[in-house]
């Protein structure tokens, strides 16, 4: 079997995690790392694979079939993207929703004067959530389309409740609504305000001597991040903190709710996931595009997309024909 010569560009969760799922997948090869950091502080799984600097990328073009970039969406991708759009196949998992437009034509530009392909916004949301939406809004024009987020760690409110004066470690859970949920399947098509759609837990530990309702008030009064949400607010001791509140699941519901046919006949379709770890699943679906972008550039096509524009066929290591007998 002829393998396609991967390589990831920032060894974070994601590097990580699209590193264990190269090696699950026979048909591509893992020949290099790029770290902005110190190559010989940056500890691989395995170790035989090669950890170069980011600065001297440049230097690899012709070994490399597709680069992964696993970089953060907020600094790193908007500053790496368009530059290694001009002279690497990419793929990359940029998650700032707001800024997608933008950040395609930044890609755009080099990857079409480069004659390469540039793979954005890959992962769940966006990702296999943009897909289902469109599936949903596409067989059911007449509806509403819902999405929940969770039960999920949240980055972002984990930061803002480990700035709490008082608080030691924090984690923040983001939680779908059960009875909106419901009300969701149910075909009722409700308007839902945020504070109807998602529900927000904390688990704290305290400093020694600070005052629990003070920081429970000061937590789920925070603006901008709790003020909105019904917030339960729960302490725990260290260890308990560590045993159980140390992975990074996610997860979370796409529900398109429609009528078809003349008696407006009720339709729900449903995709969900439950995510044990968010990069790892993250990940296993930038290798699998990481896949599809090979093709693609074998093809000859050039330029950025997204994964509206990108066959399904094309993730997978078996052929359009076994495909077709296989799990059509
Ligand atoms: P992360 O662990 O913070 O890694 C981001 C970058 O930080 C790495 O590429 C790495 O670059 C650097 N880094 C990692 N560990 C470091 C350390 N110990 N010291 C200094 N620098 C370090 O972020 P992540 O969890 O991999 O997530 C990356 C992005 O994925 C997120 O920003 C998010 O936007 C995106 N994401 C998307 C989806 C989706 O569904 N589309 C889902 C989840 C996440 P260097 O190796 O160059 O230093």
């Amino acid at each position: 079997m002829t393998q396609i010569n991967i390589a990831i560009a920032g060894y974070g969760n994601l590097g990580r995690g699209a590193e264990a799922a190269i090696q699950q997948s026979p048909d591509m090869r893992l020949v290099a790392v790029f770290s902005r950091r110190d190559p010989a502080s940056v500890e691989l799984l395995d170790s035989s694979v090669p950890v170069h600097a980011m600065a001297d990328i440049e230097q690899f073009q012709n070994d490399i079939d597709v680069l992964i970039l696993c970089g953060g969406s907020k600094s790193d991708l908007p500053e790496q993207g368009p530059d290694l759009a001009g002279m690497f196949n990419i793929v990359d998992s940029f998650d700032t929703h707001a800024k997608i437009p933008e950040y395609f034509a930044a890609l755009d530009q080099p990857a079409q004067a480069a004659g390469k392909v540039a793979l954005l916004s890959v992962g769940w949301d966006p990702g296999l959530f943009s897909l289902n939406r469109l599936f949903g809004e596409a067989i059911l024009p007449q509806g509403e389309t819902y999405t929940f987020w969770g039960k999920g760690l949240s980055q972002g409110h984990s930061d803002a409740v480990r700035r709490v004066a008082g608080v030691k470690s924090g984690v923040q859970y983001t939680l779908p609504s059960e009875p909106a949920m419901a009300r969701v399947r149910n075909g009722e098509l409700p308007q839902l305000t945020t504070r109807e759609k998602h529900t927000r837990e904390c688990f704290i530990v305290l400093e020694d001597g600070a005052d629990a309702d003070t920081v429970r008030n000061t937590i789920v009064t925070m603006p901008d991040y709790f003020a909105d949400y019904d917030t339960t607010v729960n302490f725990i001791d260290q260890h308990t903190f560590a045993e159980q509140h140390s992975s990074m699941p996610h997860g979370g519901f796409v529900i398109r709710s429609g009528e078809s046919g003349s008696d407006n006949t009720k339709q729900v379709l449903e995709f969900s996931l439950k995510l044990g770890s968010n990069p790892e699943f993250t990940s296993s679906v930038l290798v699998a595009y990481a896949r599809a972008v090979y093709k693609l550039s074998q093809a000859g096509e050039t330029g950025a997309k997204t994964v509206f524009d990108v066959a399904p066929g094309l993730l997978s290591p078996k052929t359009p024909a076994q495909l077709r007998k296989e799990m059509l």
